[in-house]
């Protein structure tokens, strides 16, 4: 089944300070939507809000999933119903293996009696950090402690390449990536591309979308979407930054601002 998730009218706060003010988007199965921005114009809270992080309260609007309720959800209930976020800041987890982590995050989706065998388990991580370029011991390591910023990154992609989300959400996953690493990253996304899943891929530069192609730009300022378009605009951001969209728009400033 072609994947259908949408967002309407989504508003959300942190500590009584309202981030998000009214978030519209209707990401289809198959298709890429970017969310670029400035720093501090909610992209990340969006993201966190999406997913159920407890510390963001979602104040109004709806969420579905394939006609499923995500609001209703809890973290453990979205995951299972297919929402996956590589975040921004990737925690790190002493004295549980990537392996363990995995396993058991493709058997709680599996389901009790239908647990993947421990060979096959292997098999598949292996192959898959084969193709993201990552060293076998990665797989035995604690949980991106001590990893790098790019090795986290990788991380956060080899867990989308095994758990085979239906959206998925990238929040800033160039950072800390070098060019060599980007195009690994990015060829994984791709491999991943498909009618069964959409993906919303936060981005500050515009260099990501050089190997991300994505169907549809937004651009998100003050908690809000403010101007939509196609790749056209994220080019056009790349070679203009984000001035025109304020001088456009009337906007002073683009972050979500205080109190
Ligand atoms: P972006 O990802 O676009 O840079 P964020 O969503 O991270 O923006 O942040 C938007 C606003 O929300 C900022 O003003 C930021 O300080 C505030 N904010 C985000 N997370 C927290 C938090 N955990 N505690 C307090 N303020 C936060
Ligand atoms: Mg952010």
């Amino acid at each position: 089944m072609s994947t259908q998730f949408e967002i309407r009218g989504l508003t959300a706060s942190i500590e009584e300070k309202q981030i998000l003010k009214g978030i519209d988007l209707k990401i289809n199965g198959g298709e890429i939507h970017a969310i670029m921005g400035p720093n501090g114009t909610g992209k990340s809270t969006l993201a966190s809000a999406l997913m159920g992080h407890p510390k963001y309260e979602v104040t109004g609007g709806e969420v579905s999933l394939n006609g499923e309720d995500v609001l209703e959800m809890g973290v453990d209930e979205r995951a299972l119903a297919g929402l996956f976020l590589a975040m921004q800041y990737p925690s790190e987890i002493t004295g549980v293996t990537n392996a363990d982590f995995l396993r058991s995050a493709i058997n709680a989706r599996r389901g009790e009696g239908n647990e993947i065998s421990l060979i096959k388990f292997v098999r598949q991580m292996e192959a898959k950090m084969k193709e993201l370029e990552m060293n076998p011991e990665f797989m035995h390591r604690y949980l991106n402690e001590g990893f790098s910023g790019g090795e986290k990154k990788r991380n956060e992609i080899l867990q989308m390449m095994l758990l085979e989300p239906k959206l998925v959400i990238l929040d800033e996953i160039d950072s800390g990536l070098d060019i060599d690493a980007l195009k690994i990253v990015a060829a994984g996304v791709n491999a991943m591309r498909d009618e069964a899943r959409g993906f919303l891929i936060i981005t500050h530069y515009q260099r990501l979308l050089d190997y991300i192609k994505p169907d549809f730009v937004h651009v998100m300022m003050q908690g809000r979407i403010v101007k939509s378009g196609g790749p056209e605009l994220a080019e056009r951001l790349e070679a203009e930054g984000y001035d025109w969209v304020k001088e456009e728009l009337g906007i002073v400033d683009e972050t979500v601002g205080q109190a």
